[in-house]
């Protein structure tokens, strides 16, 4: 069986197909936000065009990084690439590839990737937390089941309100996890990649708090068996996660036993792709 996995990003977009379980192709590039919508269709077009001349393609699994109604399978919008609002994309690859995709938001897919195959590996339930250029949440219950709630936004723990007197988000809120912690923001605020600041323990310091504000509401609601951070900041490793955990700690006082197990993702840049492929197949 043969899968094309596609995950679309803010910042980069990749494609792999997978024979079974296995990665036997993988591309990624560099997202041109301000080419928009249309140049990456075009990418991807370009790119499944030349896979399918020497492979068939039974099923795909796409994860879109933004909102996506799944009951209608369609884009809702993205707040980093323009062009988006409304789009039929798994329509656009099935005219590519001949089969029909099944599409999720990118976090959404990622939990699922690093739930089946990664860090997640019989933790349940799952937080998953995409810290990238923009932040998302995903959470995986019993085997292999995503809570999507009643409209598709189960988990969207990116504006959830850190500071109510905080700088304006993309969505037009104050003060939002995403909007205090995510990539896009820091590098305009600060002038330096997350990368960069990290290096930095007084920043980490800092940013953490705020974090940890988000993923507290995460653990009171849910009571995960384990978080999972994937996406670009995450690679920071133990400049990151050690005064993560330390402040989460601190935030959630001993009344609560609930547990504080907070991991990196362990499929790298490739837990979307993972999940696109556990998309296809199980849902
Ligand atoms: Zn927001």
């Amino acid at each position: 069986m043969t899968t094309l996995a596609i995950d679309i990003g803010g910042t980069k977009f990749a494609v792999a197909l997978f024979e079974d379980e296995r990665m036997v192709k993988h591309q990624r590039q560099a997202t041109d936000r301000a080419a928009g919508r249309d140049w990456m269709l075009d990418r991807i077009g370009s790119i499944t065009r030349d896979w399918r001349a020497s492979h068939r393609i039974d099923r795909c699994g796409i994860g879109f990084g933004g909102p996506v109604d799944f009951e209608k399978q369609r884009v809702v919008f993205s707040t980093h690439v323009r062009g988006w609002d409304g789009c039929d994309l798994p329509g656009f690859v099935q005219e590519q590839i001949g089969v029909r995709p099944i599409m999720d938001n990118d976090a959404n897919t990622g939990a699922l990737g690093e739930a089946l195959y990664g860090a997640g590996r019989g933790c349940r339930p799952l937080f998953y937390l995409t810290l990238s250029t923009g932040i998302g949440g995903g959470i995986v219950t019993g085997g292999a089941t995503l809570y999507r709630g009643a409209d598709s936004y189960a988990g969207e723990i990116g504006h959830l309100t850190i500071r109510p007197d905080g700088p304006e988000c993309l969505c037009g809120s104050r003060g939002c996890l995403e909007r205090m912690c995510c990539g896009l923001w820091l590098e305009r605020d600060y002038g330096r990649p997350a990368q960069e600041l990290f290096q930095d323990a007084a920043f980490a310091e800092r940013y953490v708090v705020d974090l940890a504000l988000g993923l507290k509401a995460a653990i009171m609601l849910l009571n995960p068996a384990r978080i999972v951070i994937g996406g670009g900041i995450s690679k920071a490793g133990d400049a990151l996660f050690g005064p993560l955990r330390a402040e989460l700690r601190r935030q959630i006082t001993a009344w609560s036993r609930a547990r504080i197990d907070v991991v990196p993702a362990a499929l790298g840049d490739d837990s979307v792709l993972y999940g696109a492929l556990a998309l296809a197949s199980r849902t």
